[in-house]
């Protein structure tokens, strides 16, 4: 688990706008913040730039102690949950889930046990062998929030438009991030431009407009 540091983070787009102007922020180890504000604030550029998705034009962010600038994106510990997440029809739950693990190598037996802790953790146990046609949307996401976690992250980075669609999804998708916060340590970096939401979860909101903190 790691705390997240942004020290002077800022990011021009080569068109010289400035998305993310000057942001100082210390985010405890385990902890749940939400960052808010209106469309266009930056908002997603900060969450790309800590997923290495996008330069750093400026400025450092620091994962616990360790500078993330200069990390490869594979080798930052952190796991993204975006709308655009790629899960593959043509595999079952279980080799969806695996993906990541696959792609780091690990021995059989450590992919079986975390495949396998991940599924029970977010009650998706008994269709590890579906495959993703036959699974329901809802499931889709618990999937995709498997795959996040089998690796174990430090962070996990959930931008807005994870399960935007339907409001009875995100109410479970933010059941099982809170979760995933509280009973596995990870420490959780959630943006959303609902007010009301941001306020509904009694944590740390981080308000922003114009490429700049303006409260915290
Ligand atoms: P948010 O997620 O808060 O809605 P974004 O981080 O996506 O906002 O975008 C912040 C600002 O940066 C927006 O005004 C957007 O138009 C601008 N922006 C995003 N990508 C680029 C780009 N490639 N070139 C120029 N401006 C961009
Ligand atoms: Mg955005």
């Amino acid at each position: 688990m790691a705390s997240v540091t942004f020290e002077h983070l800022t990011k021009t787009y080569p068109n010289g706008f400035i998305s993310v102007n000057d942001v100082n922020l210390h985010i405890e180890d385990g902890e749940f913040v939400i960052f808010h504000g209106p469309s266009g604030c930056g908002k997603s550029t900060i969450l790309r730039m800590i997923g290495g998705l996008e330069d750093i034009t400026s400025g450092e962010i620091y994962l616990g102690k360790e500078l993330l600038n200069d990390v490869l994106p594979r080798d930052r510990r952190l796991a993204m949950a975006f709308q655009n997440y790629t899960l593959y029809k043509h595999m079952n739950v279980y080799e969806n889930i695996a993906l990541g693990l696959r792609l780091r190598d690990l021995p059989r037996t450590v992919i079986d046990s975390r495949v396998r802790s991940a599924s029970s953790f977010l009650g998706i146990s008994d269709i590890l062998s579906r495959k993703l046609r036959a699974i329901t949307d809802a499931e889709r996401q618990r999937v995709a929030l498997g795959r996040a976690i089998v690796c174990q992250p430090k962070v996990l980075l959930v931008d807005e438009d994870f399960a935007r669609q339907n409001e009875d999804r995100r109410k479970e998708m933010l059941h099982d991030i809170l979760r995933i916060n509280s009973e596995l340590g990870i420490t959780v970096l959630y943006v959303t431009n609902d007010l009301e939401e941001a306020l509904s979860l009694n944590k740390r909101i981080v308000y922003m407009k114009d490429g700049k903190i303006v409260d915290c």
